[in-house]
């Protein structure tokens, strides 16, 4: 998933379909779920190669989506952790502050805090940050497409 989310990133039309996620200028739960259909269904495709390469069992698959589930919802809410925790927790999960982020207007910190689960992926690549003033990130895209209904959202590829 890491390897999938640097990939979103960094290509074009990778892009054009995770953008979606990334429209969203206030983060809360509901910004775990905000993925285009095309980036669900495609990001699909690497987990079964690797589930069919590893013959992982349908229970560890399980457990692993479960956490995975967790994770996913607790770093996109806006679950206020004392700061030093948040801090603290971030050396080894992705918290909410940290991936406040990658979900900022500023290139160089969207740029930053890949990892979906695990910091060390971050640690590994040196795209680890934390960032020094959370609450004064602006969330969203730069380019003013924060207030899309879901149809612009859908076609959004296609356009941007
Ligand atoms: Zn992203």
């Amino acid at each position: 998933m890491y390897t999938w989310h640097r990939l979103m990133h960094s290509v074009s039309w990778g892009w054009r379909f995770h953008q979606v996620h990334h429209t969203d200028a206030s983060m809360n739960i509901s910004t775990a779920y905000r993925f285009h259909l095309v980036e669900v269904f495609l990001s699909g495709i690497p987990k079964l190669f690797l589930i069919w390469v590893f013959g992982i069992s349908p229970s560890h698959l399980l457990i692993y989506e479960i956490l995975y589930a967790i994770e996913l919802v607790f770093h996109h809410s806006n679950f206020a952790l004392p700061l030093k925790i948040d801090k603290c927790l971030s050396d080894f999960i992705v918290t909410p502050n940290y991936h406040r982020a990658h979900h900022s207007q500023s290139w160089q910190e969207t740029q930053s805090n890949y990892a979906s689960f695990l910091t060390i992926w971050d640690k590994l690549f040196k795209l680890h940050y934390y960032p020094q003033y959370p609450d004064k990130i602006k969330l969203g895209l730069e380019k003013s497409n924060n207030n899309l209904n879901i149809m612009e959202l859908i076609l959004m590829p296609l356009y941007h």
